[in-house]
Order: structure tokens, then C-alpha cells, then sequence
């Protein structure tokens, strides 16, 4: 029987801070002000109790995680002088440029051979080259070889890219990639939905209604997704508020995002961190943890919120798994957009480190499917086998 938790407010410092906790606890759905207050507060350490006790109210002390792999086949795009955030692309001539072929996507994707990878998390640029064949052939490509492997693939800016090339709509685009075995969307391209965030770092990138039209189309159709917010950069609190306000509508109206997940920027290699002064300094981990907490409170709606761990490192996403998070990005295996942008931690992580980092934490690990849905639950501690298959 799972023991009910608790929220001691008396431990929180911060009096403001102390009123939304009460929400918390009453399950009253917090506002745009009380959202100011997650994001403002002092007291990290109470914010971090009120979210850790949202977490445990859902999941307990379960942290899940999915051996995953990533792929990028292109990072050719045309928008890679104007997102200038982005350390990845690249224009087709310049340095550095690659465009996969199928036979190059596939032997990448030898590690499914395993049978250790469920899942293939499939993202790139905006190639024109790159339209409704190309993934079409990838994912009935990797779907013949690999039939037990989920496929999480193209941002909503990449189908909207993929529509716009092919003249199909949105839907159309859809259903297509569908039938070649596409099962979810993946959450990128968000960044922030504010107009004057998007002008300054991704001007001509889809619109933020347009990225939510994509996602609220593909809920529609059953496929669902997950949603991000890149922070650290522009952005002001109004902004975050904003942007998290559309992601809990979008929810309310649809109930098709399985997971939030807050990304943290990166300033190596981008024109934009160039420009702030930024090179070589991130985010800072009290940023990380009180973006990932204040998505766990004011996301009332969301069952699951992620932590990245190689973009905030391996121990701070540790540390995360008591402000509110209860999922940890996987294994991953050859992780490249974020190591461009000057991310220092390894590529991937081995199933062994992965369940050292939460056991560690006091936690217990559980290996989970591209729906969340429990696959094997693992012991507290090293010692025993997994306790379910
Ligand atoms: S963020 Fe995405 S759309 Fe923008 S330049 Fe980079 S790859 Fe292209």
C-alpha cells in the first residue's frame, strides 16, 4: 500500500510561497500570479517540497526512464541563420553539414539490435531534401527491422516543414507518417511561444498558435506528444507564464501531452550566446530546479515531467527527482544538438549508471515505454533483480 504524502508547510520559509502550497494541497488550480510566486520565490528549498509532494502524490517514489536512442539523419536547415540559439544546423554547403541516407540512418540504428532500445527519438533540420519520402522510408525502414521499437520523431516544426514541401496538410502529413509507423510526436521547437522571444531568437520559425495547431491536430488523429519550453536565454517570467498557460489549455482541451519537459540553453556555438555575453556559462541549477518544479505545479494537468539530463548534467537531474520530476531522459546513446551547443556530459548513459543515479536519489527505478506504461520495476537498492518483468 503506497503511503499518502504529506506537505509540511510550516518548513516553508517564504509566506507568498506558503499560500500556494495550501492550493497545492486543497488540488485548487494554481494562477498566472501564483505561477510568479514559483518563479520568484527565495525559497528553493520550499518550492521544491511543494512539488516534490504534487510528484509523490502521483507517482510515489517511482522515477521512470525509457532505454531510448536518438537519431538526427540531417542537420541541414534553412532556418540556421535565423534560430539563433541553435548550434546544430548547418546551411547544405557549409563545414559540418551531413545528410543522411537511408543505409547511414540504419546502421546508426544497429543498437536496436540489442533488443536494449524501445524507442528511437528521431529529430533534425529543416531540409528540403528532407520531405514526406525520405522519413517515410526511415520509419518503415527502421519499423521492418525493429517492429518492437516505438518511433517518436519530427517536431511539429518539422511536419509543418514537411506539409509546406509536399502542399499536404498538416493532417495529411500525419496520417501519412503514421502509416509508415510513426507512434508519437516529440516536444522540440516550442522554445517560447512569446512574440517578442520568438523575434529575437527565431524569427522565422513556426508560429507558436502554428506549433500548437500541429500538436492539437495530431492529438486528434490519437497521436500523442510531448511538450517543452527552452529556458535561460531572453525570456522573461511573464513569458514562461505564458508559454506554460497555452501547454495547460492545449492539455485541458486535448489531454494528448504525456510528458513536459523544460530545456535549458545552451551558449557555445550560437550567435545568440555570443551575443549575451554567454559563452561557456548555462543555466544555472537554481534556474534548472525551480523551472522544473514551478512545470510541476502549474502543469496540474500533466501526469509526467522530464528531466533532461544532458543538458542540466547527470546529478542536477538527480537532485531534480525531489522538486517535483519523476521521469529521467534514457540512455539516449549518441546525443549530438546539445553537444554542439556546448553541453559537457557524455552522449549516453549505460542502464547501470542510470539506475545507480536513482537508487542514489532514494528512489525506485522503473523502466517505462514510450507511453509511460510500466515495463519492469527495480529494486531500492543493487542487491536484487528486477521485481517485475
Ligand atoms: S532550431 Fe531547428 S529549425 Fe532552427 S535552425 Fe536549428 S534545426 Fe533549424
Amino acid at each position: 500500500m503506497q503511503i499518502q504524502p504529506s506537505l509540511d508547510l510550516s518548513r516553508i520559509t517564504d509566506r507568498a510561497l506558503c499560500a500556494v502550497g495550501e492550493k497545492v494541497a486543497s488540488g485548487t488550480r494554481l494562477s498566472a500570479g501564483d505561477a510568479k510566486i514559483l518563479f520568484t520565490s527565495p525559497d528553493l528549498l520550499g518550492l521544491g517540497r511543494i512539488a516534490d509532494y504534487a510528484n509523490r502524490r502521483r507517482h510515489g517514489d517511482i522515477v521512470t526512464f525509457a532505454a531510448n536512442q536518438h537519431i538526427n539523419p540531417t542537420n541541414v536547415c534553412y532556418l540556421r541563420k535565423t534560430c539563433v540559439f541553435c548550434s546544430f544546423a548547418r546551411l547544405p554547403k557549409e563545414e559540418g553539414a551531413y545528410h543522411y541516407t537511408l543505409d547511414q540512418v540504419f546502421a546508426e540504428a544497429e543498437s536496436a539490435a540489442s533488443g536494449l532500445t524501445k524507442e528511437f527519438h528521431i529529430v533534425g533540420g529543416l531540409d528540403m531534401k528532407a520531405g514526406l519520402a525520405y522519413y517515410s522510408d526511415i520509419f518503415r525502414g527502421l519499423k521492418s527491422r525493429y517492429p518492437h521499437v516505438h518511433i517518436k520523431a519530427l517536431t511539429a516544426v518539422e511536419i509543418a516543414h514537411i506539409s509546406r514541401i509536399e502542399k499536404m496538410s498538416v493532417e495529411d502529413v500525419l496520417v501519412a507518417l503514421r502509416e509508415a509507423g510513426l507512434d508519437t510526436l516529440p516536444g522540440g521547437g516550442a522554445e517560447v511561444f512569446g512574440r517578442g522571444v520568438r523575434m529575437t531568437i527565431a524569427d522565422k520559425k513556426l508560429a507558436a498558435e502554428d506549433w500548437i495547431a500541429v500538436h492539437r491536430t495530431a492529438h486528434q488523429l490519437g497521436i500523442r506528444s510531448n511538450c517543452t519550453m527552452l529556458y535561460g536565454h531572453v525570456e522573461t517570467i511573464d513569458d514562461r507564464i505564458d508559454h506554460l498557460t497555452m501547454l495547460r489549455d492545449l492539455q485541458e482541451e486535448t489531454g494528448g501531452f504525456l510528458a513536459y519537459i523544460p530545456l535549458a540553453y545552451h551558449p557555445d556555438n550560437n550567435e545568440l550566446g555570443i551575443e549575451l555575453g554567454r559563452q561557456g556559462s548555462a543555466t544555472t541549477g537554481f534556474d534548472d530546479l525551480r523551472n522544473l518544479a514551478a512545470g510541476r505545479l502549474f502543469l496540474d494537468n500533466f501526469e509526467h515531467v522530464k528531466t533532461h539530463w544532458i543538458m542540466v548534467t547527470p546529478f542536477l537531474s538527480q537532485t531534480a527527482l525531489s522538486f517535483g520530476v519523476n521521469d529521467l531522459e534514457g540512455t539516449v546513446v549518441r546525443e549530438k544538438i546539445y553537444h554542439e551547443a556546448g553541453a559537457h556530459t557524455a552522449q549516453g548513459m549505460s542502464l547501470d549508471d542510470i539506475l545507480s543515479l536513482i537508487r542514489a536519489a532514494g528512489k525506485i527505478p522503473a523502466e517505462r515505454d514510450s507511453f509511460y506504461r510500466i515495463l519492469r520495476v527495480f529494486d531500492r537498492t543493487a542487491a536484487s533483480e528486477p521485481v517485475a518483468a
